[in-house]
């Protein structure tokens, strides 16, 4: 989780999958909220049309003249309406010659008789009142209106004006408006028609096998309860009776049953459903919320990101004017590994500068005291103190020897510092250098020998000496006389390889991993009779490792040392 590129990796892919599940999600309500809405108009229209034709069916006796009508229906909701009898023969079309066939099976069956196993209301058979009842009634009706003007009347299905079902509770319309007894009185049509049916209900009910207790004389004609309803809350025969009754009376004044069928116009394609301006304000307003949302993690996760990178500007400002103390803590991750690397940069860059004034201040040491020396000589000599013989002559060129040479070191260790110490390899024979050495350094008080193998290599010469040459001069310096100084020469598998070994005063083990340092001498003393410049080490590793070689130190304290050198072998 603290890797940059993975927290990147997971953010973008939540703001992907929060932007691609809410899009889905939206654009899923859109669609089905529209097609609800298109499928529910279309039901709604063919639940109209269906309406109109039992409609007709109810209030006429056949079909023969509904051409024009259901023509007109058609036009206005853009259907088209066809008729077929109960055999599939189709009896009325409002489409023309070159309209499709009829779909196998109709939309519904029309029969006012049975709608959905009712008898439709507006199916009133012998009810209907004539034209004089109707007048009267309506009569009758306004004056009831006018007696008291908060009683509603509606007209029943057969024309009769009657109280509507939504009356406020508890009219005294009777005591008030006496008009409302003549209102309320069956007239001759409805008399004939309840007798009628009265009889045709006696008649079922006369047929059943058990002749029920109640409900044999019609409610209707006392409540005007136009479908009847109580007497279909009697025992279940009873109300099955007056359904067939009914059925009975009023068959000869309806339409014959028939099939419908519903297409929609010829020509006219099917609406596309338009999804493009489906909710826009709630897609709005939701894009506005990730957009906000991706924002503000957005904002947070850069505001992380971007702290330790803060921290490490100011750190790397104030490494630029010189405070080697800047250390950054960027946490984990690929910006705390940068951290990690400038805080180390800053370490190593705080000991170069120590190394460096260390180094400027023994640079300075050491040519104090040569040059004290010959300052103090040439003093005496002028103050006539001394004379400038040979012997003073002799000991002021030692000085300034000394001098010269730690200035060639000196150059030899910048040069390798700059990388600009040159070599020219060539191949030699590693024992002729040794045996130069050796001969070289011989003296009367030390035992120097030489055991060497012959060994090629290619290596500048004089650098190999030089490197060889500080090993044994050192080994002579720190053995006292009468010790031993050896110089070994042999192969070890792919390395030629050099051995001094001393009996000399050795270092000691604290010591051996600083021999190799810039000025550093076991002696702090720095006494000229014990050494040099305490650069030849530092030198030689140097003139090794440019050659690709190692060098190595063994000693015990009091015993003597071994430095040994391994060069690379020609192959
Ligand atoms: P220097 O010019 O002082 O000899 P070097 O770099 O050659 O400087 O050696 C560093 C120090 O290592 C010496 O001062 C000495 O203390 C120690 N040293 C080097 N070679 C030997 C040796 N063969 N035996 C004991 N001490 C040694």
């Amino acid at each position: 989780m603290n890797s940059l590129l993975v927290r990147f990796f997971l953010f973008s892919l939540v703001i992907a999958a929060c932007s691609i599940a809410v899009t889905a999600w939206l654009a899923s309500q859109a669609t089905t909220g529209t097609i609800r809405q298109e499928q529910g108009e279309a039901l709604e229209t063919d639940a109209q049309i269906f309406d109109e034709v039992v409609k007709y069916a109810a209030t006429h006796e056949d079909w023969s003249r509904a051409k024009s009508e259901m023509d007109r229906i058609a036009r206005q909701h853009n259907r088209r309406i066809a008729l077929a009898d109960h055999n599939g023969k189709k009896f009325l079309d409002t489409g023309d010659a070159n309209s499709p066939q009829l779909p196998i099976t109709p939309k519904a069956i029309v029969d006012p008789l049975n709608v959905n196993g009712k008898i439709d209301p507006r199916a009133v058979g012998p009810f209907k009142l004539t034209d004089e009842e109707y007048d009267k009634l309506h009569a009758y009706a306004r004056e009831l209106s006018a007696c008291n003007p908060h009683i509603k009347i509606v007209d029943a299905p057969n024309g009769r004006p009657r109280l509507s079902n939504d009356q406020p509770g508890n009219l005294s319309v009777w005591e008030e408006c006496q008009v409302g007894y003549r209102l309320y009185t069956l007239t001759a049509t409805e008399q004939a028609a309840y007798d009628q049916l009265q009889r045709l209900f006696d008649g079922c009910l006369a047929n059943l096998p058990t002749s029920p207790q109640t409900a044999t004389k019609l409610p209707g004609l006392r409540t005007f309860d136009w479908e009847i309803t109580t007497v279909r809350d009697s025992p279940p025969e009873v109300g099955a009776c007056m359904e067939s009754a009914r059925r009975t009376q009023l068959e000869p004044y309806v339409a014959d049953q028939a099939q419908l069928y519903l297409t929609p116009l010829t020509g006219e394609e099917p609406r596309p459903i338009d999804l493009s301006t489906t909710g826009v304000t709630r897609i709005t307003v939701v894009a506005l919320g990730i957009l906000a949302l991706a924002g503000f993690a957005s904002w947070i996760t850069a505001t992380q990101l971007v702290r330790p990178i803060r921290a490490l500007t100011a750190a790397t400002k104030r490494t630029a004017e010189g405070d080697r103390t800047a250390r950054v803590d960027g946490g984990a991750g690929e910006i705390g590994e940068l951290a990690k690397s400038f805080n180390a940069m800053s370490e190593k860059l705080a000991e170069t500068e120590r190394q460096r004034q260390a180094m400027v201040s023994d640079v300075a040491h050491e040519l104090r005291t040569p040059l004290g020396n010959i300052t103090g000589w040439l003093e005496a000599a002028q103050d006539g103190l001394a004379e400038p013989d040979p012997h003073l002559i002799g000991m002021l060129l030692e000085e300034s020897l000394l001098l010269q040479r730690l200035v060639d070191d000196l150059h030899d260790l910048a040069q390798a510092d700059a990388g600009t110490l040159r070599l020219h390899p060539e191949p030699i024979a590693l024992d002729d250098v040794v045996d130069q050495v050796v001969n070289a350094q011989q003296n009367r008080e030390i035992l120097l020998r030489a055991e060497t193998a012959p060994v090629h290599v290619t290596a500048d010469p004089v650098r190999l000496r030089q490197a060889l040459g500080n090993l044994v001069a050192n080994a002579v310096r720190y053995t006292p006389p009468g010790g031993e100084v050896v110089v070994k020469l042999f192969e070890d598998q792919d390395n030629a390889v050099l051995e001094v070994t001393d009996t000399g005063t050795g270092i000691a083990q604290d010591d051996l991993p600083h021999v190799f340092d810039r000025f550093w001498r076991a002696d702090k003393s720095r006494s000229r009779t014990t050494g040099g410049s305490g650069l030849g080490l530092a030198i030689t590793r140097h003139l090794v490792e440019a050659h690709g070689g190692t060098v190595s130190v063994t000693s015990t304290l009091g015993e003597g040392s071994t430095f040994r050198v391994e060069l690379p072998l020609d192959r």
